[in-house]
């Protein structure tokens, strides 16, 4: 057994009856990853990409550190009040994500599903329940989610608050934009900060709020000009970075160090040049884990992963005069919300705007949001000449992963994807 499946199994082997020891070794094991470790595996990343793989580190951290100074959230949270207010967000999909990276989310699904939760469940909420159910995570002060994607959240935060004990609140945000809708949310915005300010008994600063949303522009302003450049460059990228950017572009959008990620990453894409490889865009979640996967796409200027749809569903600037109000419209307007065309559509720009030659949708067990349309996107995009691959998978537990009938059925479409380019340089 390597060092890496004995810290593994040490884990999983005390979650239940001493979960104070699987935590501390989960901070020990992130703690050296972060400081570490990283400095090693990561020599010939980017400076963005290396800032990215630490501040991701940071931001899983500090909430396990400071579990009184934190609030559980999803990933559509608006977490600006939280940073305004120097509150730890504990983002549970990222949190789930890292216990498999830590190679011991089967123990913790395997807890929740002991504790009576649906195996049919999605394997993110699963994994983060059996964390704060075995008690190894300790109670954060109170949690926060929206309706916004799909109702595995709302059954989540409303099992670990009445199995922790804490206060939860729920961001109900309606399916379809109007003046109304924007009003109610808005609403419900100032209703959750009063929620935020009774928990942790202090009072959010208008002026840092101000702050946190001049960065999140100014950060949103970096990335556009980012990805105008990425459409003729390419930018060396893993599965796994790939994923961190979901820090960047959700939760911590706003935070200072996050602006200063957006400013690496545009100096970055500077230095890359132009390649002819495969361009593919992901939608939904990434199996990063899986080795077929990270061979085809890590740093590979023949297959180049672009782009996640995580990391473009919302590029909306705020108005800093009119905080709860431009949120609440953010909200509603993601890609994720609303009927499925308003995804589709905001996909097929992207794919255009970036040169996109295939696009890969992972249909992750568990999830209806993306089983649900995957084939009328698939029809969309053919439509529209850009060949679209489904996969079966998850994005979290390994047992779901078919290795070599991804790799399979990945090169296949690959090679379709190379097979078509060819074939349109030829014909132009
Ligand atoms: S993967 Fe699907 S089921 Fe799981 S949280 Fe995301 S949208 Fe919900």
């Amino acid at each position: 057994m390597d060092l890496f499946n004995l810290y593994s199994d040490l884990v999983c082997k005390n979650i239940e009856y001493k979960p104070n020891v699987s935590f501390n070794l989960l901070k020990a094991g992130y703690w050296l990853e972060g400081n570490v470790l990283s400095k090693f595996k990561e020599k010939d990343f980017l400076n963005s990409q290396k800032y990215l793989s630490k501040i991701s580190m940071d931001f899983v951290l500090e909430p396990m550190q400071h579990s009184s100074n934190s609030a559980l959230v999803n990933i559509f949270t608006p977490c600006e009040f939280l940073h305004a207010m120097n509150i730890y967000p504990q983002f549970i999909e990222a949190f789930s994500s890292y216990l498999s990276g830590a190679g011991c989310e089967s123990a913790f699904i395997d807890f929740a599903e002991k504790e009576g939760i649906s195996d049919n469940f999605c394997s993110y909420h699963k994994a983060f329940l059996g964390a704060a159910t075995s008690k190894v995570l300790p109670a954060p002060k109170c949690a926060i989610t929206t309706s916004l994607a799909c109702d595995a959240n709302i059954n989540t935060f409303r099992a670990i608050s009445k199995e922790c004990g804490i206060n939860k609140y729920v961001i109900d945000v309606p399916y379809e934009y109007s003046k109304d809708a924007e009003e109610y949310v808005e609403m419900q915005l100032k209703e959750m900060v009063s929620f935020l300010e009774d928990n942790f008994n202090r009072k959010l600063n208008e002026d840092n709020l101000k702050k946190i949303i001049l960065n999140e522009n100014k950060s949103i302003d970096y990335y556009k000009k980012f990805l105008d450049k990425l459409a003729y460059k390419y930018y060396p990228n893993t599965l796994t970075l790939e994923m961190y950017r979901i820090f960047a572009t959700h939760a911590f959008l706003g935070h200072d160090k996050v602006l200063e990620y957006y400013r690496f990453l545009l100096e970055d894409i500077d230095k890359c040049r132009e390649v002819e490889g495969n361009r593919i865009l992901w939608t939904h979640l990434i199996p990063f884990y899986s080795e077929p996967l990270r061979e085809i796409f890590n740093l590979n200027e023949d297959n180049q992963l672009v782009i996640c749809d995580f990391n473009f569903d919302s590029l909306i600037e705020l108005d800093v005069d009119n905080p709860y109000k431009s949120i609440a419209k953010k909200l509603i307007l993601n890609h994720f919300n609303g009927g499925y065309d308003r995804k589709v559509d905001n996909i097929l720009k992207m794919c255009n705007k970036l040169r996109i030659d295939g696009v890969v949708h992972l249909c992750h067990v568990g999830c209806k949001q993306s089983f649900g349309g995957a084939y009328i996107l698939k029809e969309k995009l053919e439509s529209n000449n850009i060949k679209t691959l489904i996969i079966d998978g998850d994005g979290i537990d390994k047992r779901n992963g078919n290795d070599e009938q991804i790799r399979t059925r990945m090169e296949a479409f690959l090679d379709i994807v190379e097979k078509e380019k060819r074939h349109d340089r030829i014909c132009l």
